[in-house]
């Protein structure tokens, strides 16, 4: 996990109130071509289709026809109903009064607003019933907003690898319009949208991800977010029964079939390198591992001052030596510019080589 904060922190605030901007837009614009339609389902099995000029009006109408439609049914809802209304109610309001504080909120907003919506989810199942309405009008906004402003989200952002994996890059190529392939880039809803609809517009619960954790993730809600920070723990060879190996014992490795990667840190990390598979993953890249392996066991001072002198005036320094075998964005700020960036600075401190 790289911490995204930590290296955009100047000017996200600014790309959250563009987007912000343009959600604005985009929602109030009223539309002559096409009519925003939602369907309401009644107790009774029937159903009526309401039809709007706008996407704001589609959302507030749908919220107060959820609103008109609670009539206590002991078979479903049964003695929690008035702690129900009270608690719809309260939530309803906060989509009534300002729909953009959604789109604006800050990351530590966005996880107060995902606790929340927990905890109103334990209480009752009426409540659940109401995330699940709002989930058709949230993820239509999201859908559009999408279409509008990902490619300038991405480009301001700037975020180049995954920050959940460092493994991938952040944009995949999907077919346009026409047909053509076009590079497109991923996000992931930190908090699902299925589960927290009223996030799925905020700009502080879009990971710019690649598409394999994306999906990979699902549902699960993971600990630590990367608006607020990365791994403090690091990636590490182990054995099959999971212990780190020492220095000589990675050194020993000669076949990259016995080569298992495991994580050091804390619970809250170890748990989340378990929903995203890191460990897994990062196992499938034994054979880049090897080759590090086989690099420090030939890398040493005589190497090192044999390359100064082959590259005469070029490398003087052991940090240039550094860079030149070991590659360039290791250190943490520069991380997230190269694809195992975190994962080969881990697994060569493991083995004691050092910038
Ligand atoms: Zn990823």
């Amino acid at each position: 996990m790289i911490n995204i904060q930590y290296l955009h922190s100047h000017h996200l605030d600014g790309i959250c109130q563009a987007w912000k901007d343009a959600a604005k837009v985009l929602v109030e614009k009223k539309t002559t071509t096409k009519k925003y339609a939602y369907t309401q389902k009644y107790a009774d099995g029937t159903s009526q289709t309401f039809l709007y000029d706008t996407l704001k009006d589609k959302i507030y109408g749908s919220c107060e026809l959820i609103l008109e439609g609670l009539i206590p049914d002991d078979t479903f809802f049964d003695t929690n109903f008035e702690v129900s209304c009270g608690l719809l109610k309260e939530e309803l309001d906060f989509v009534f009064t300002d729909i953009w504080t959604y789109v604006g909120k800050d990351w530590l907003q966005v996880k107060e607003d995902a606790d929340r919506c927990d905890n109103n989810k334990k209480d009752t199942c009426l409540y659940f019933y109401v995330y699940n309405a709002l989930k058709e009008p949230f993820e239509e906004l999201y859908k559009y907003m999408q279409e509008l402003m990902q490619d300038m989200v991405f480009t301001e952002l700037n975020i180049r690898t995954c920050p959940y994996c460092n493994r991938q890059y952040t944009f995949t190529l999907k077919p346009n319009k026409k047909g053509e392939p076009h590079t497109s880039p991923e996000f992931d809803h930190f908090y699902p949208k299925s589960l927290y609809p009223t996030l799925a517009i905020s700009f502080y619960n879009l990971v710019p991800s690649c598409h394999c954790c994306n999906h990979g993730k699902g549902q699960k809600r993971l600990h630590i977010n990367p608006y607020e920070k990365g791994f403090q723990g690091d990636f590490c060879i182990v054995n099959k029964d999971g212990y780190r190996l020492n220095i000589k014992e990675v050194l020993d490795i000669k076949d990259e079939k016995d080569i298992y990667v495991g994580y050091n840190g804390t619970l809250d990390e170890r748990e989340d390198v378990r929903i995203l598979g890191l460990d897994q993953l990062y196992t499938m890249h034994s054979d880049y591992i090897q080759e590090i392996i086989d690099n420090v066991n030939d890398y040493n001072e005589a190497s090192a001052n044999g390359l100064i002198d082959s590259f005469q005036g070029i490398y003087n320094t052991p940090q240039q030596i550094y860079d030149f075998v070991w590659g360039r964005h290791l250190e943490l700020a520069e991380q997230e510019l190269r694809p195992l960036s975190k994962f080969t600075k881990d697994i060569l401190e493991q083995v004691g080589v050092k910038r």
